[in-house]
């Protein structure tokens, strides 16, 4: 989509902002002129999204914090509202793996999925939430998965997790629409990132395979798509669920 600044003025909270899909989509917003607050758990992690967005003439913040943390989210929604004034989009993207057979599936393993991918969404997406109705105004954007869609042997949590931010997703939209905000979610195939970057050489092959555009994803294919779900174009959208997978699940 080429850019014509129509996020001018707005400010994109982006989860998971330090790397792979989310920094992707912190670099497509601020591209649309958005204002970053990037979030990961280290500012340290952000330095290479802030010195991007940074030298393309774009503004962006770092904030650390682990998405899990309800207080921690409180606290750091304060900080980005004291400092940026306002938060407009607000994308769910930060999430993690542990995979492993049911049968050998710590509650450790269980939890931390379910905490960071479900439950984050949920602690932002509350908070957020409240500013987003005081304005009548917002966009809401949930990163699931085609696993959420498809299940997974060996990711009973990662795709229970997905699965549950689908559920989230159509309920939040029914409960906001009213408010003028949208809510939606995104099911990325397999898209090239560190999350993908140790499959077998193997496996990959068989992806491929299964990929009638026969090619893996790239960050930017879903980041443009979350550019979309904020445009003006898309204002009549929510609740709906988009899969950017060349085609892998329809
Ligand atoms: P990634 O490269 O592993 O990056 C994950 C991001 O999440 C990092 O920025 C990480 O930041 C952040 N993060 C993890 N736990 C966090 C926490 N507790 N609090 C705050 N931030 C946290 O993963 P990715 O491939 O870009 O995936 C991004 C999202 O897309 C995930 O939700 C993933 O499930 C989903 N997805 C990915 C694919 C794919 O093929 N790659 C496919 C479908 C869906 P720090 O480690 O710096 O804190």
């Amino acid at each position: 989509m080429p850019s014509s600044n129509f996020l001018a003025n707005k400010v994109a909270l982006v989860t998971g902002a330090s790397r792979g899909l989310g920094q992707a989509i912190a670099l497509a917003l601020a591209a649309e002129g958005a204002t970053i607050a990037a979030i990961a758990r280290t500012e340290d992690a952000l330095k290479s999204t802030l010195e991007t967005i940074r030298a393309a003439g774009g503004v962006a913040e770092p904030f650390a914090l682990d998405v899990s943390d309800s207080a921690a989210c409180e606290e750091t929604v304060t900080k980005i509202t004291t400092k940026l004034q306002r938060i407009d989009i607000l994308v769910n993207n930060a999430g993690v793996t542990r995979d492993g057979l049911l049968m050998r599936m710590s509650s450790e393993a269980w939890d931390t999925v379910l905490d960071t991918n479900l439950k984050g969404a949920f602690n932002l997406t509350k908070l957020v939430g409240r500013l987003m109705i005081r304005e009548r105004a917002g966009h809401i954007i949930n990163i699931s998965s085609v696993i959420g869609l498809m299940g997974n042997a060996g990711q009973a949590n990662y795709a229970a997790s997905k699965a549950g931010l689908i559920g989230f997703t159509k309920s939040v939209a029914r409960e906001f629409a009213s408010r003028g905000i949208t809510c939606n979610a995104v099911c990325p195939g397999f898209i090239e990132t560190d999350m993908t970057k140790d499959l077998s050489e193997d496996l990959r092959k068989k992806l491929l395979a299964s990929i009638p555009l026969q090619r893996l994803g790239q960050p930017a294919d879903v980041a443009g798509v979350v550019a979309f779900l904020c445009s003006p174009a898309a204002s009549y959208i929510t609740g709906q669920v988009l899969t950017v997978d060349g085609g892998m699940v329809m």
